[in-house]
């Protein structure tokens, strides 16, 4: 997991006593955000300035103690610390529901990219596996919605959070797969007139005269001269031993 921590996003620090509140039970699961207002992408290094700004809005906009979420993942697939594992959460709704599951924030928005990165979806995952094993936090997955009026975490991202949030596909190829390629592409190279003619092509029978020349052409005319030397060293031979 590429975890970012506080100190490298530069957070500031949480309100006390509020922002120090654990968990009063242990997590049932995972509730996944997205950011409900305009997200436009932006390049890596513009992130932990968007992080910063985000927990600026719930500190200061919202009179939170500090940033809702318990963490938070960029296009990239960085992963941000907010509240982290033992704080609780302020993102789900109300008390009970911040005290029941952690909160994960992808940075997808509701109009400007609304569709998350495949990075980003490694990144979620990442974030669920992290809480999951170190939180620690029951298999339960959902979004924000579940339980509570809201569209969050939008359409994309819900989908594919009901899915059980797989791992986006890797492009992994079968051995019989290369196999396929590899003859496609000596096919390919063979069939291709890709090879000037032996000067000599003229004198050559049966395999010419040939007008062009490709790849398969040189192969079948080099064996058919090999075969040729063969017989004649194998003539010479007789002759020199009768
Ligand atoms: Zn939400
Ligand atoms: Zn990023």
């Amino acid at each position: 997991m590429k975890l970012v921590t506080r100190s490298q996003w530069g957070a500031r620090a949480y309100r006390k006593p509020n922002g120090a509140t654990p968990y009063g039970r242990s997590r049932r699961g995972v509730k996944v955000h997205y950011l409900g207002a305009a997200y436009s992408d932006r390049t890596h290094d513009k992130c932990a300035a968007y992080v910063r700004s985000l927990q600026a809005s719930h500190m200061d906009g919202n009179g939170w103690s500090d940033i809702g979420y318990s963490f938070v993942v960029c296009t990239h697939g960085y992963v941000y610390e907010g509240r982290g594992l033992k704080r609780r959460n302020s993102a789900n709704g109300n008390t009970t529901l911040n005290d029941e599951n952690y909160a994960v924030c992808a940075l997808v928005g509701s109009s400007g990219l609304t569709e998350p990165t495949d990075p980003q979806l490694d990144g979620v995952r990442d974030a669920i596996e992290h809480c999951r094993e170190q939180g620690p936090a029951g298999d339960w997955l959902g979004g924000h919605r579940d339980g509570y009026a809201t569209t969050c975490p939008g359409g994309p991202l819900y989908t594919w959070v009901k899915k059980g949030a797989p791992r986006p596909k890797e492009d992994t190829v079968t051995e019989a797969q290369m196999d396929e390629i590899a003859n496609k592409v000596v096919d390919r190279l063979l069939s291709k007139d890709a090879f000037d003619a032996p000067p000599d092509a003229a004198d050559y029978k049966p395999t010419g005269p040939q007008s062009t020349w490709s790849g398969r052409t040189v192969f079948r005319d080099l064996v058919v001269r090999v075969r040729r030397i063969s017989a004649d060293t194998a003539a010479i031979r007789k002759k020199l031993g009768a």
